[in-house]
């Protein structure tokens, strides 16, 4: 097209209030508002004018822009955070949201959200009252703490602790407990940020207690220990227990701190899995802080917990640090009703999913499986690549770094499409279904699918195959 040809094309385009004009009694538009489908008009506008002045493939006609601008304004309008069906077997995934909330919790946030509250009202007195005390009690009741805070996430939690607790002194920790949580948490990075001055012992494989007790100088001002969720040292290692590293600390009059990461409060090794440190053994053990996240092991919303001696809690509360990390109403209303759960174990392990799901067995992955084949040779007909297989699935979230628990999975492996081209419609579907490929097979993992799950997959199975 010569340049002459391309002015003519550019000049008899419509202009946006033309288009705009068109969309009035178009149904398509009724329900966008028109600040959406004018914004919308002008980018399909745009990009044809671009496309005509670089000699791209296009279409000037009226129907065509209508259509675009439909298009483009659906784009605009549909959500961009959304459910979708984990069908990996990870349980606490990170990149899907962590914990799922138990229905006590889902109900107080809706009870708590909707009407005005005593957030900060002492109703007894008609004072001010503090949010922590909503679940400072309950805390305590659960871990065996004199003082307990929640703010907004366990990293906030380890900053802030830190910040008061060890600011401009030196913070002792050993060199294998100097982690990297996925998403940039690292403990060396949040030292810096809190004020601490790191002051790392031992070596990667081996720290022992007379290497924190060379450390100690006039400017010490913490002993820290770091649970290491995400990975675990295996063969010749040593490290030092917080009974210990406590005990050390008092002839030095120096404090102990211990971030647990996941920290939980069920004895897991009840339920046949390895045992993850509990909250009340680290507070047992003397520690004077200790801090664990609110969605992982145990269950809640992102928070994070700190508990520990009265005078250190006193301590973190007036640091004005604290309001910048406060905990929100919602998260305050759905902790409070997921740590209640926890005073009769047996109600805990029922109602809180992620409890649910590491629990577990064995047998009833194998006939929550089951189901599965089921719905799907119900929704897709007799289909050749279905079959069941015994495999393992992960806790995730930085808990019970090595273990893997046996699960039975539904695994296909189509015949007219690839397993990576059906993990990617599974995962492009609505809602998404997101599984893993494990052998060249695509494999669901019925732990983290969750009770009726069962028919969306099926579904959506059915036309993705058909699709082909
Ligand atoms: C997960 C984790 C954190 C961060 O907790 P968030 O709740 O994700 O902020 C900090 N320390 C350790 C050891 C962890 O495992």
């Amino acid at each position: 097209m010569t340049t002459k040809d391309k002015h003519q094309l550019l000049r008899s385009l419509p202009g946006v209030d033309h288009v705009l004009e068109k969309t009035r009694h178009d149904d398509r538009f009724a329900a966008v508002p028109r600040s959406v489908v004018k914004a919308s008009i002008q980018t399909v506008l745009d990009r044809l004018r671009q496309d005509i002045l670089s000699d791209r493939q296009h279409s000037a006609d009226q129907t065509e822009i209508l259509s675009e601008t439909a298009a483009l304004c659906r784009q605009k309008l549909a959500p961009r955070l959304v459910s979708l069906v984990n069908a990996t077997g990870v349980v606490l995934h990170t990149n899907l949201g962590r914990a799922l909330l138990c229905d006590d919790a889902l109900e107080n946030i809706q009870a708590i959200a909707a009407a005005y509250s005593n957030l900060e009202l002492d109703v007894a007195t008609g004072k001010r009252g503090l949010r922590y005390s909503a679940v400072e009690e309950l805390i305590c009741e659960l871990t065996g703490a004199q003082s307990a805070i929640a703010v907004n996430n366990n990293a906030g939690a380890v900053l802030l602790a830190l910040n008061t607790l060890a600011k401009d002194t030196e913070v002792v920790v050993s060199r294998g407990e100097l982690v990297e949580i996925g998403g940039s948490f690292r403990v060396p990075d949040v030292m810096a940020k809190s004020g601490g001055r790191l002051k790392e012992v031992g070596t990667t494989n081996r720290t022992h207690l007379k290497d924190y007790g060379n450390a100690v100088s006039a400017s010490t001002g913490l002993f820290l220990k770091v649970h290491a969720s995400n990975y675990k040292i295996e063969g010749f290692t040593a490290s030092v227990d917080l009974e210990a590293l406590v005990a050390l600390g008092k002839t030095h009059d120096i404090p102990v701190m211990e971030d647990l990461g996941s920290g939980t409060l069920v004895d897991f090794s009840a339920y046949g899995l390895p045992m993850e440190p509990l909250v009340s053994d680290s507070v047992a053990s003397g520690a004077d802080v200790v801090t664990f996240s609110g969605d992982k092991l145990l269950g809640g919303p992102q928070a994070g917990i700190i508990v520990g001696k009265k005078q250190a809690i006193d301590r973190i509360k007036a640091n004005p640090l604290t309001r910048a990390l406060r905990i929100d109403k919602l998260t305050l209303a759905a902790l409070e009703a997921t740590l209640k759960l926890y005073r009769d174990e047996n109600e805990a392990v029922k109602k809180i999913p992620t409890l649910r799901m590491l629990t577990m067995s064995f047998e009833e992955t194998c006939s929550r499986a089951a189901v599965l084949e089921q719905s799907i040779k119900d929704a897709c007909g007799p289909l050749g690549g279905i079959a069941s297989a015994d495999l393992e699935s992960r806790p995730g979230g930085g808990s019970f770094p090595a273990l893997r628990l046996p699960t039975r999975c539904v695994t296909l492996k189509p015949d007219n499409m690839s397993v990576a081209a059906l993990e990617r419609r599974m995962r492009l579907s609505c809602p998404a279904i997101i599984a893993r490929i494990e052998n060249d097979r695509y494999v669901m993992d019925p732990r983290t699918i969750q009770p009726g799950q069962e028919t969306i997959i099926s579904s959506t199975l059915k036309t993705v195959l058909a699709a082909e």
